[in-house]
């Protein structure tokens, strides 16, 4: 594996940092196109409460990002525009097209990462991205969570695994480097299904992966199942034993761009380990330090 930090140095010269980028709406799977009331575990904002207002314009928005981060980050520091929450090709073409080359004409935007589904990438999306791609990397980051189709049913994906198999096959044809999304802690999993969909994404040619332990957050389906006991969510140190184990699993060139993720701490439930966001980083040096 590599990680991300040595796969951008490698792109790009630099280490590279993300501006959140609130852009999408909705996605199908609240709006009824697909499924009503989301995957289980996703909360209202659509997995990016971090993002910027969506009212403000894409440059503000960018601008505001990286004035977070600028001090620490310094002047040479790149910067990923990231269409991060809900389902950021759920739109007309002409709207991506408009949003992307706002983003791409921001002067410190040296790539762009969009957060999609699956079965959201139509051909004409495809040639929106496929266009912007021959003027700046992009990555198209693809929530998959599990290979699992009975899990998929059950935390309401409402797509099939076959349908992110096709996603990857497209995507690579088209030159751009993917990202799969992938949950531990999923209720019903076992570490065997777990080990499953990351030799699935493995096997389906995903640049880059990104892990996520399951944590619970306020008024989601995920919350009732969790009080009523139906699962129990991951340890710390259960959980980082599972990510070490998939590290395994993984090609020396693929990207492992995140470790674990930590939720919105005003909605986190559990495990109240992942709202450390210090302890987690000082435990993962001590532990996957190179
Ligand atoms: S995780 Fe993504 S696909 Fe699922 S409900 Fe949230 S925004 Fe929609």
């Amino acid at each position: 594996m590599l990680t991300a930090n040595e796969h951008y140095r490698s792109v790009f010269g630099c280490k590279m940092y993300k501006a959140s980028i609130s852009f999408a709406k909705s996605c199908p799977n609240r709006d009824g196109t697909k499924g009503t009331g989301g995957c289980i575990f996703c909360s209202a904002g659509g997995s990016g409460e971090f993002s910027a207002a969506r009212d403000k314009t894409i440059t503000r928005q960018i601008d505001e990002a990286i004035s977070l981060v600028e001090r620490k980050a310094g002047p040479d520091a790149g910067y990923i525009a990231y269409f991060q929450s809900f389902t950021n090709t759920y739109c007309s073409p002409d709207e991506l097209a408009l949003a992307l080359d706002e983003a791409m004409a921001h002067p410190r935007i040296k790539a762009l990462s969009i957060a999609t589904r699956p079965d959201c990438l139509p051909d004409k999306i495809l040639e929106v991205i496929s266009e912007k791609s021959s003027e700046m990397p992009v990555y198209v980051e693809l929530g998959l969570q599990t290979s699992n189709d009975q899990t998929a049913k059950l935390i309401n994906r409402c797509y099939e695994t076959k349908d992110y198999d096709d996603a990857v096959r497209r995507l690579k044809e088209i030159g751009v480097n993917v990202i799969t999304h992938v949950i531990f802690g999923l209720p019903g999993e076992t570490e065997e299904k777990m080990m499953e969909s990351v030799r699935h994404c493995v096997k389906a040619g995903t640049d880059g992966i990104k892990f996520t332990c399951l944590y619970v957050l306020k008024d989601t389906a995920l919350e009732k199942m969790w009080r009523a006991g139906e699962f129990e969510v991951l340890g710390e140190e259960e959980y980082f034993d599972i990510v070490e184990k998939a590290i395994e699993l993984l090609p020396p060139d693929t990207v492992v761009h995140r470790l674990t993720g930590d939720g919105p701490k005003k909605l986190l439930l559990a495990p109240m380990w992942t709202a450390d966001k210090r302890g987690v980083i000082n435990y993962i040096n001590r532990r996957f330090a190179k």
